[in-house]
């Protein structure tokens, strides 16, 4: 059983809230994991949006155990501060949603790795309150904005993560943004009530119209 995130440190202000996935959203993930695994003899085989299944070693060709890939990718993210970087547009775009409206990270992974993310996070200048946890990440907002009548957003590459965010807080904006790549396409689409944000200042745009359109 997955514990429930402690949200203490996010100290919201009487305004809008933008909270946003980080992995292949706001930090490239797919691109530097598939380098990183490059450097350690294996390689991700584009043929379903699954790791697990399809990294082979390099020299076999046979497919990696599924204990060794999670193991791959919890040294990735032990390792994310030489490897991964940010999206064209996103620090700028996110500082600019800040003057307006609070941002909160909304991350999925192994609160263990929270600290190096933090720090990768700060770096770039990305300084908002972040919040790591494998547990669905609609119970999370909806515990985050705790029914306020102000507006929200919700931005995440994954279907799954922004229905569950829908399904527990049904005036959320929607928006969802992940990297062109073949992967990518094969990944289950989001329903229609989702929308689509070609890149960041595109979901710029599409934050800021919702939080006027919002405030009658
Ligand atoms: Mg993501």
């Amino acid at each position: 059983m997955l514990d429930f995130p402690t949200l203490d440190h996010v100290l919201l202000k009487d305004r809008p809230l933008v909270v946003c996935d980080v992995d292949d959203v706001v930090l490239e993930f797919l691109k530097p994991f598939e380098a990183y695994l490059e450097a350690r003899g294996s390689k991700l085989l584009h043929r379903s949006y699954r790791l697990h299944g399809n990294i082979i070693s390099l020299e076999t060709e046979a497919a990696l155990e599924d204990s060794v890939v999670s193991g791959l990718i919890e040294s990735f993210f032990e390792d994310q501060e030489r490897w991964q970087t940010p999206f064209a547009e996103a620090v700028d775009t996110l500082q600019a949603l800040e003057r307006d409206a609070d941002v909160v990270f909304l991350t999925a992974m192994p609160p263990r790795f929270a600290e190096a993310r933090r720090r990768l996070l700060d770096q770039l200048h990305l300084r908002f309150p972040m919040i790591a946890t494998e547990t669905p990440k609609g119970p999370v907002v909806k515990a985050l904005h705790a029914g306020r009548t102000l507006p929200v957003g919700f931005i995440d590459d994954m279907a799954h993560n922004l229905h569950s965010v829908g399904e527990h807080v049904d005036t959320c904006l929607l928006i969802h943004m992940m990297p062109d790549s073949v992967i990518h396409r094969m990944a289950p689409k989001p329903a229609d009530h989702v929308r689509r944000a070609n890149d960041w200042p595109h979901a710029g745009e599409m934050l800021k119209a919702h939080f006027i359109a919002s405030a009658v």
